[in-house]
């Protein structure tokens, strides 16, 4: 610990003891916002370290061997290539991240749900050709940010399109007192046990399943900063081999 508890010594009675008490519950508080920091830290190191390594090992072999062999020439720079846009990405990711500690610019107006979720679903399908299929039951509005929310949406479905094969559905519901958007696929799902840890920043439920994608284990942590922006809730449901659900229920107007 970088912090010493400090024991005051109590002479005065009651009021040196509650000072006391305040002050290493203050600082218990710091130290753990301190720690949390440090390994978020080490953490992004470590994260950034395996693609440098391998691009570093595969510029090695390519000096050495690339000018006579075409094959391990296209062989490397396909892993260069491969490795700098994944450090992009995740570079991409952590700059987000840093950003959701401070405060957006938030700017609420009522969105007209159908046509905002019908543009999201659009954008998804031609970039990865699948079918993103929506279905909004009641809500005719949604009271909220469109850009951030937009940010959320594609993060939920990108994860949603990633772990499946089939189409994904985004169903828009509501309730008394929010507007939900479901973001429901039939993949993979998630073992129970990992689901409380899902929005950790660089989570990834481990095994091989997630080698093929890739990915950084960043996503979920952004969509959670991002919903807290937006006050909105997070609920997840898995199923292993049938898969998963991410809802988001948005207070309605004036319940900001
Ligand atoms: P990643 O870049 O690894 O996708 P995320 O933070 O977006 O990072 O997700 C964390 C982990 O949660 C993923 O690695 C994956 O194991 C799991 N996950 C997220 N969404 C889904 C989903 N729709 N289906 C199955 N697993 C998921």
């Amino acid at each position: 610990g970088k912090y010493e508890k400090m024991d005051i010594p109590v002479k005065g009675g009651d009021e040196l003891t509650n000072i006391n008490r305040t002050f290493n519950m203050m600082m218990e508080k710091l130290e753990q916002h301190y720690r949390k920091q440090e390994e978020f830290v080490s953490n992004a190191s470590h994260e950034l370290k395996t693609p440098i390594t391998v691009i570093e090992s595969y510029t090695k072999l390519l000096l050495r061997r690339g000018f006579d062999n075409r094959e391990v020439a296209q062989e490397s720079l396909l892993a260069i290539a491969n490795e700098s846009s994944r450090m992009h990405e995740m570079v991409l990711q952590l700059l987000e991240l840093a950003k959701n500690n401070e405060h957006l610019d938030i700017h609420f107006e009522q969105l007209e749900l159908a046509p905002f979720l019908n543009k999201v679903a659009s954008q998804m399908q031609h970039a990865y050709h699948r079918a993103f299929i929506v279905d909004v039951k009641k809500p005719s509005f949604v009271y909220s940010d469109e850009k951030i929310l937009k940010q959320l949406l594609f993060i939920l479905l990108d994860n949603a399109r990633k772990y499946s094969e089939d189409e994904v559905h985004i169903l828009a519901t509501e309730t008394a007192n929010h507007v939900c958007i479901t973001i429901q696929d039939f993949g993979i799902g998630i073992p129970a046990e990992h689901i409380p840890h899902l929005f950790e920043r660089f989570y990834r439920v481990t095994g091989d399943r997630n080698r093929k994608t890739g990915g950084s284990g960043l996503g979920l942590a952004i969509a959670h900063g991002l919903a807290e922006q937006l006050g909105i809730m997070m609920d997840v449901k898995s199923t292993i081999g049938e898969g998963s659900s991410f809802t988001l229920c948005i207070p309605k107007e004036g319940q900001q």
